[in-house]
């Protein structure tokens, strides 16, 4: 064990629902479970859908449904903190009754105006500690008014040093953390005061999440010690940028979970490659399995500058996953994609096919466009495929239905015999031979290699095919 983690470790990760995960949470995610998972310790799934505005059972299934595909798998939960609001709440109370937090009594509006004045005087705006010290009198009258009150924590007025193990020590200097609100007027928990209560009651020891929530650290630290808990430790992970540096989103093109299992990407595929963004085993093995990246994985390794998502490598590591199922597992994956095309290919044929596109896929989602041939006769030639037609010399289609047809045994190697002795006879190279066969039986310009293509569509249905043809074209 390392010296990060001296004591049993529990690690988690606590997404707020809304629909498919963002790659670059997903990666903090991948973090967070690779070191629960290197240290033998416990992932805890915790779903932060207080916001239920926000929140609906589709988003919850999204996440849940991208962490199962993924293979982050978590040994507790998932929590739900929209099913916690009493321990929140008495949390909440515990902070008041002790001092560590007041009812704060602040109109958005006096807010405001006292920021503004504040920046107008040269100092920094943010909450002021108008209602650190009220009086009972103060308290009283407010409450008479009619007046709602959040409940506001006292933040001790000190130095914060969050250790952090990605970011080193981040100081934030006494007076710069506000006092802020754990609990709005209608009883509802901010995230500040579920995290915290959440992470001390849940006996977690290393909090992994992105950078964003740096500053947030102190205020969950300070929260756990008012609570008289041992904060966890903090591992805050870098940002995923876009091509042009700038945070990946929408207008870099996919970013969910959802798009890139769309696309046809494994998510060996996406683990191994989002494990590397940020972190590396060291030397420069690229590709690791599951195992090798859980045993090699070390989170004190995790570069503190944030990495540039990158498709191309993403989509070379994809080929590599490709090409390394077997038969039966490229065409169990290839299925719901040749479904989806409205393709019903027989369970043999699909398997048998699959040596035929293996090295040609980058991703699955290619998988109906160089199929489809073998899975319907409804074949329509594109305008490139029917080009190629036009080019064939007078009746070499008619030729080539004559010899196939009497091709035995049907298979690879005596199709590719007879096809190579007519094109000779044609005085034709074997492309110029090939392209509008194939043409002709796939409707494509391209297609898996042609005899192996023409063994598995049969000899009925190849011949068939070549005669509709040549008789258009005659
Ligand atoms: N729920 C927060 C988010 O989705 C994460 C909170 C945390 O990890 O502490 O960004
Ligand atoms: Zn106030």
């Amino acid at each position: 064990m390392s010296d990060l983690a001296p004591a049993p470790v529990r690690c988690r990760f606590a997404p707020a629902p809304s629909g498919s995960l963002h790659v670059g949470n997903v990666r903090s995610a991948l973090f967070s479970w690779l070191f629960a998972r290197h240290q033998g310790g416990t992932f805890v799934l915790r779903l932060e859908d207080t916001d239920a505005s926000r929140v609906t059972e589709e988003a919850v299934k999204g996440v849940l449904e991208d962490l199962r595909w993924l293979g982050i798998d978590w040994d507790e939960g998932p929590y739900r903190q929209s099913e916690r609001l009493d321990i929140y709440r008495e949390k909440a109370d515990q902070l008041l009754a002790d001092g560590s937090a007041y009812r704060c009594f602040c109109t958005k509006e006096e807010l405001d105006a006292r920021s503004k004045a504040a920046r107008e005087r040269g100092e920094a705006p943010g909450y002021d500690g108008h209602c650190r010290d009220l009086t009972e009198e103060q308290v009283e009258a407010y409450d008479a008014e009619g007046r709602s009150a959040v409940v506001r924590f006292r933040m001790p007025d000190r130095e914060w040093l969050v250790e952090d193990i990605v970011k080193g020590e981040v100081r934030f200097a006494a007076g710069q953390l506000r006092d802020f609100v754990l609990m709005r007027s209608d009883g509802s928990p901010v995230f500040l005061l579920a995290v915290a209560v959440d992470d001390m009651l849940m006996g977690i020891t290393h909090v992994v999440r992105g950078d964003d929530l740096l500053a947030s650290a102190p205020r969950n630290a300070a929260v756990v010690e008012a609570l008289g808990g041992t904060p966890p430790r903090y591992a805050h992970v870098p940002q995923v940028l876009g091509p042009d540096r700038q945070p990946l989103s929408k207008r870099h093109g996919s970013t969910s979970v959802e798009s890139f299992r769309e696309q046809g990407f494994l998510p060996e595929a996406l683990v191994n490659y989002l494990a590397l963004l940020g972190w590396s085993p060291g030397g420069d093995r690229e590709i690791l399995s599951r195992d090798e990246l859980v045993s090699a994985f070390d989170l004190g390794r995790v570069s503190s500058n944030p990495a540039a998502f990158d498709t191309e490598k993403l989509t070379w590591m994809n080929t590599h996953y490709v090409q390394a199922l077997d038969d039966d597992e490229l065409a169990a994956r290839c299925l719901h994609f040749l479904t989806e095309e409205g393709l019903m290919p027989d369970p043999a044929s699909l398997r048998a096919a699959m040596p035929l596109v293996r090295e040609r896929m980058k991703t699955l989602a290619e998988a109906p466009e160089l199929l489809r041939f073998l899975f319907t006769d409804d074949v329509e030639l594109t305008e490139k495929a029917q080009g190629l037609v036009a080019k064939a010399p007078d009746g070499y289609l008619g030729r080539v239905a004559d010899v196939l047809d009497a091709v035995e045994p049907w298979d690879a190697d005596s199709i590719q015999a007879v096809l190579d002795a007519l094109a000779d006879v044609e005085g034709l190279s074997r492309t110029k031979a090939f392209q509008p066969v194939r043409a002709a039986v796939t409707g494509s310009n391209v297609s898996p290699p042609l005899p192996q293509s023409l063994a598995l569509l049969g000899k009925e249905r190849t011949v068939a095919r070549v005669r509709v043809v040549a008789a258009g074209a005659a």
